[in-house]
């Protein structure tokens, strides 16, 4: 072997993998995947991976949309790990480095990626999506490309959040968010979460935010300038209307992915405002293009994100944004079916569960 590699690599001796065998049906066991080492990859041992919706969805469902599970697939695509072993052409990054990974692998001579829309090219290989497995395994090759290294100071559990925080610093990206700025967010979830940390790294100055759990509504409330809603209880349209003189927010982050929530965006917008469509409706949600028209609403529409692990690597590092308020609990890897049951039914109170291959 011409690649650097250290004793810290069992290779085929640890072959643990979480595999989705069909609906509903998860184990813990040896998963043989074609893992050969190219010149531009790394090989790296996983330290931590988040628990996110689109796995817990494929547990419980088999399916998202077109994509279905019909043959075993290993679950999860938000990971830190070591890297362990190097392939001959790689120069940014070397066997130790703690690493976060970003989970899609485009086509590089796509025309998608070829315009630097590398998240919308339609071959692109994504963790956990099938048919690709993802990175619930004790290892994993991936393109050095698509793998960032973490400074000291930002801990695996939290290089695990970069993959999702992507998401909402790219939807802040995406609405063009100005300093002093009011937003709102609808959804109070893993997404909606990070979409209000970074809404308030990019200087909101007020962040209207909506759920119907009150215990996901706590932890929002501490994040920055929030103002939590309860649904249930209280009128989002009110309370944006009192606070903005009757003017409305600057921009309003659907990441609820509920067609009621959705519905009322246009509402809370001010003439001229950003909505941005973050969260993704399982089924295709009524859209009301006159109300939208009348305020000359700008539409922002999210898949994923592009370009943006090392921004979210770089405020993690400096302390412009801190996730550790969302990691509510970490399980063993030996954990994980039992992390998987728990996520399954909405615990209240969780909103980003990981599994660390390092916990016992
Ligand atoms: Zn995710």
């Amino acid at each position: 072997m011409t690649s650097q590699s250290v004793a810290g690599w069992k290779g085929s001796d640890d072959p643990r993998a979480l595999v989705l065998e069909a609906k509903g049906e998860l184990s813990l066991r040896n998963c043989p995947v074609d893992e050969t080492l190219g010149p531009n990859d790394v090989r790296i041992a996983n330290h931590t991976v988040g628990i996110c919706g689109s796995d817990v969805h494929y547990y419980t469902h088999g399916a998202i949309g077109q994509f279905v599970v019909n043959e075993p697939m290993i679950l999860g695509h938000e990971a830190s790990g070591v890297v362990v072993e190097c392939g001959k052409d790689v120069r940014n990054l070397a066997v130790g480095d703690r690493v976060c990974m970003e989970p899609g692998i485009p086509n590089a001579a796509s025309k998608a990626a070829q315009l630097g829309l590398y998240n919308l090219d339609r071959e692109v290989r994504f963790w956990a999506t099938p048919p690709v497995h993802g990175v619930l395994k004790s290892h994993v090759v991936h393109p050095a490309a698509y793998t960032f290294k973490l400074p000291d100071q930002v801990s695996f559990a939290a290089g695990a959040m970069v993959e999702p925080l992507a998401v909402g610093v790219h939807a802040v990206a995406k609405a063009r968010a100005i300093a002093g700025n009011v937003a709102v967010v609808l959804g109070a979830g893993p997404i909606g979460m990070v979409t209000i940390l970074a809404a308030k790294a990019a200087g909101c100055s007020k962040i209207y935010v909506t759920d119907i759990d009150d215990s996901k509504l706590d932890v929002a409330a501490q994040l920055g300038p929030v103002e939590p809603i309860n649904i249930l209880n209280d009128s989002l349209k009110n309370a944006v209307m009192q606070g903005t003189e009757g003017w409305g927010a600057d921009v309003v982050y659907e990441c609820s992915g509920v067609a009621s929530a959705a519905a009322g965006a246009i509402d809370v917008l001010r003439p001229g405002g950003t909505i941005v469509f973050v969260g993704i409706p399982l089924e295709p949600i009524p859209y009301d293009i006159s109300k939208a028209q009348i305020k000359e609403a700008r539409v922002e529409h999210v898949f994923r994100y592009a370009h943006i692990f090392p921004n979210c690597v770089n405020m993690l590092a400096s302390g412009a944004i801190d996730v550790s308020p969302l990691i509510t609990k970490t399980f063993s890897f030996k954990q994980s079916v039992e992390a998987f049951e728990l996520a399954s039914n909405a615990p209240t109170g969780q909103i980003k569960m990981q599994i660390s291959f390092e916990a016992t």
